[in-house]
């Protein structure tokens, strides 16, 4: 990757390649900072199906680097009808349970009626893209040097001889040294456990009390099964303690589902484990003819249980600091883990590019944490109230009232000045005391 810069005195390491630790490397590399990615796994990859961009995040990646917004602009698909293009999603009742004696929700409206839609706001590229080809896009001119593969780090410690270097240690046994850390190992980050302490009451996530089946039907099939207008663009059918949503992805040859049902507790030691159909179908067994027909469609359905960290009091100490997932992993409610991930990697990059050395660096990690851990920290907990809402847990299944939050609960997410926040951020920055 050409660098315009000139090398900085000090390097970095970023621990984990997924969105954030991607990102932030590839804007990092663009300003001319050295840095090595530490990855646990064989090879860059994501798993899980789509993943959708607000207009926020869209933002962010064109002021963070031309490779990353031509990277989401090739992958990306947002909904195929001119007449959605500003809709995020088109919201229906999707529960028969909620209808009256004559099969209606609301005057004139029946179970899989559309009701509304909630408006986008904020301007900026938004769209549902596939994780893989994402990854495959971001990576694509990465020097081959930057990452190493097969290192879960497990532990890190501080350099002795006074340098205030950090040494990552990796399960493998080997041992890396760097000026400072930047942990973006995601919701089971070992960075974050070691950042607030083993006995921290925030150090590690916890059960939301939802959990998705999520899977692809290919859109000849949806359409077949939903009529275009359905398949072709973002649809949410709401419940009672669950919901679905679909969107398109693959320039509208796929449409990703994710559907969404409750319990109290999950007691596997895995996240992600396998079902069968069977259970799923009696999952959605008391919904209308829409919803039944995308679960039928759906194949191989794997459960993921959705958690998410308690808020902490800070995101950095000393030399290292988090990002991402590993700071405020949140559930998928608002579609806005991955764009958050985006603007930490923007907000992160730009102040770097201003250090003139290490205790600069310690600086922006400072500032980064003033100004990012309010607004990610916020989305965490309205996601999870979102998701409430949608399942009729929040305002029960009063129709007016959602849709009336609809209007108005992301704009603070969509409408971010981030230019705004990055001066703040450089602002705090100038004045820290270390
Ligand atoms: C069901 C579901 C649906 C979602 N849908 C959306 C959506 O539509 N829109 C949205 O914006 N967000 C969504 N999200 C959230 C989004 O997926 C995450 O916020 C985002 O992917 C997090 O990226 P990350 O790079 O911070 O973490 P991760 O993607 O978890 O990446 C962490 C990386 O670090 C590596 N790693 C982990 N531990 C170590 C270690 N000890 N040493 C070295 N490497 C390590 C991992 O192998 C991985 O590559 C969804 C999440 C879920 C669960």
């Amino acid at each position: 990757m050409a660098s315009n810069t000139a090398k900085k005195p000090f390097d970095l390491a970023i621990v984990g390649g997924g969105i954030s630790g991607l990102g932030l490397a590839i804007a990092l590399l663009e300003h001319g900072i050295d840095l090595t990615i530490y990855e646990a796994a064989p090879h860059f990859g994501e798993i899980g199906a789509g993943v959708a961009f607000g207009p926020n995040a869209g933002r962010a990646m064109q002021q963070m680097s031309p490779k990353i917004y031509d990277a989401f602009i090739t992958c990306k698909t947002g909904n195929q009808h001119e007449s959605k293009h500003n809709s995020w999603f088109t919201i229906r009742v999707g529960d028969a349970r909620r209808a009256d004696k004559d099969g209606f929700v609301r005057p004139g409206k029946k179970v899989g009626d559309a009701l509304f839609d909630c408006t986008l706001s904020g301007g900026g590229g938004r769209g549902g893209v596939y994780r893989a080809q994402f990854l495959d896009e971001l990576v694509k001119d990465l020097p081959e040097d930057v990452a190493k593969f097969d290192k879960r780090m497990v532990d890190m410690t501080e350099a002795g001889h006074g340098s205030g270097d950090m040494v990552l240690h990796f399960a493998d046994g080997s041992t890396a040294q760097h000026n400072a850390v930047i942990c973006c190992d995601g919701i089971k980050s070992k960075g974050r456990i070691w950042l607030l302490g083993q006995h921290h009451p925030a150090k590690e996530a916890f059960f939301s009390g939802k959990y998705a089946y999520r899977g692809l039907i290919p859109m000849d099939e949806a359409i077949e099964l939903l009529g275009e207008e359905v398949a072709q663009n973002s649809q949410m059918f709401l419940g009672y303690h669950g919901h679905l949503l679909t969107f398109p992805i693959q320039k509208g040859k796929t449409m990703n589902v994710v559907a969404f049902n409750s319990r109290k507790t999950w007691d596997d030691d895995k996240w992600v484990v396998t079902t069968s159909k069977e259970e799923m179908e009696a999952d959605f067994a008391e919904w209308g003819g829409h919803v039944q027909k995308i679960v039928g469609a759906m194949q191989k359905p794997d459960i993921w249980a959705l958690f998410m960290h308690p808020p902490c009091e800070t995101y950095t100490k000393g030399r290292v600091c988090l990002l991402g997932d590993a700071a405020h992993a949140t559930t998928p409610h608002q579609g806005a883990g991955a764009g958050m991930c985006m603007e930490d990697s923007y907000i992160m990059a730009s102040l770097i590019k201003e250090a003139q050395d290490v205790d600069d660096v310690q600086r922006a990690f400072r500032a980064f944490d003033q100004v990012r851990r309010e607004r990610t920290q916020k989305n965490v907990t309205t996601s999870q109230e979102a998701g409430m809402m949608y399942d009729f847990e929040l305002y029960g299944d009063d129709l007016d009232k959602i849709e009336e939050s609809y209007q108005n609960r992301m704009r603070w997410i969509w409408d971010i000045d981030l230019e705004a926040q990055l001066r703040e951020a450089k602002e705090f920055m100038k004045n820290v005391k270390l």
